[in-house]
């Protein structure tokens, strides 16, 4: 893995932003679990990509193609009803732990889907529990850290 699950999320940041876990950071070298996320966590992750809820989880958007490093496919475009292209960017997540993140790269949707990626059971729980109407934006979480 290009970061290991579960260490802290440093991409860009010096210091690394301590409350803030990585997830899903895959790469050709990646040795990573498999499993079968549920269809109902896997619908939660691209409502929450497709970014058309109160709750706005994206941050470090770009726009643009990516390729997935594990099979070449492009991994910026997503099928949840329709044909939907989504760019690039993370997902932070509120944790279960209070006042505790998650950071996964948009990518994580393919991986999920093509490569059976599994993550960590804590981020399936917070996902799970994470209230799509609540008023919530990642890109002021993380300002907000880095001016503290
Ligand atoms: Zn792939």
């Amino acid at each position: 893995m290009l970061y290991k699950d579960l260490t802290q999320y440093t991409d860009g940041f010096e210091p690394s932003l301590e409350r803030v876990f990585n997830i899903g950071w895959l790469d050709s070298n990646s040795d990573f679990p498999v499993g079968n996320v549920k269809p109902e966590h896997l619908h939660k992750l691209k409502e929450l990509a497709l970014g058309k809820h109160p709750f706005s989880a994206c941050f470090r958007i770009s726009r643009g193609f990516a390729s997935c490093g594990l099979c070449g496919g492009i991994t910026t475009t997503i099928f949840h009803e329709k044909k939907e292209i989504i760019g690039t960017f993370l997902l932070l997540v509120p944790s279960l732990d209070d006042g505790q993140y998650f950071a996964a790269p948009s990518t994580i949707i393919h991986f999920i889907e093509k490569h059976q990626y599994m993550p960590p059971q804590a981020f399936i729980d917070s996902l799970e529990r994470l209230d799509l109407q609540e008023g919530f934006n990642a890109e002021n979480v993380i300002r907000e850290m880095m001016e503290s």
